[in-house]
């Protein structure tokens, strides 16, 4: 995502309660801030969205935002501020950090769901190490899941989706759903919200892939 740098995000970001203090700080006690609710996170959030509108319609789970980028994050900051100036939701935390180091992030079993939206797709083949459902990642994923746990991807990106797919073969995952054009299902209207890549894309007519899946223990 570019955005102009913004200078001082990085303070600012250190002084909102919207935000982990210390990313590795909360390895393991997750449950404890959630008040025993699952845990999901998107990795990748972006702006975040998509996780302020799943935190809202449901207050019976809890919702971490990652992102690298603070400049990012801090937009996503922002409108939280604007909308629950007494921070009234208690459902959702933003903290910023790399999906590499997840690891240090979650303990094993932590996390009942994964989101990946609009991933950035390293097109080139010299890069697909770093594509969020690489193998790599799949494995960490598969790591902080707890038992029942699992993966969403959506993507405008055919290729990513194609890769995705393989990946998730070749890592014995078992794929539950998978469409081509999300926009066009049936139950379309009944789904969750849309991530702000997703109305960017699909209002340029372009078809919204998703998938869920499980790693086969
Ligand atoms: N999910 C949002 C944003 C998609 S853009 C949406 O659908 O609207 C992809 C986002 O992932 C960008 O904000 C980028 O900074 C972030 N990102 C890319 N690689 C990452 C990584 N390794 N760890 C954490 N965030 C990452």
């Amino acid at each position: 995502m570019r955005l102009r740098n913004i200078p001082k995000a990085g303070e600012y970001l250190k002084a909102s309660s919207w935000v982990v203090d210390e990313p590795k700080s909360l390895q393991g006690r997750w449950k404890q801030l959630a008040k025993d609710r699952p845990i999901h996170i998107e990795v990748g959030m972006g702006k975040g969205g998509f996780l302020i509108d799943m935190a809202k319609q449901n207050p019976h789970l809890y919702f971490v935002g990652l992102e690298k980028y603070e400049s990012v994050m801090y937009k996503g900051v922002r409108k939280l501020e604007r909308e629950f100036p007494n921070h009234e939701l208690d459902n959702l935390i933003f903290l910023q950090g790399d999906a590499k180091y997840l690891l240090e992030y979650f303990a094993p079993g932590e996390v009942a769901k994964v989101y990946l939206s609009f991933s950035d797709p390293w097109p080139k083949s010299g890069h697909y190490k770093r594509r969020l459902t690489y193998r790599d990642f799949l494995s960490i994923y598969k790591t902080i899941l707890e038992e029942e746990g699992q993966l969403q991807f959506r993507t405008d990106n055919q290729p990513l989706f194609d890769f995705s797919v393989q990946e998730l073969q070749e890592s014995f995952w078992q794929m539950t759903y998978a469409t081509r054009d999300l926009h066009h299902e049936p139950h379309f209207e009944e789904s969750q919200p849309q991530t702000e890549y997703e109305r960017k894309f699909s209002s340029l007519g372009q078809p919204i892939y998703q998938l869920r899946a499980f790693p086969k223990r």
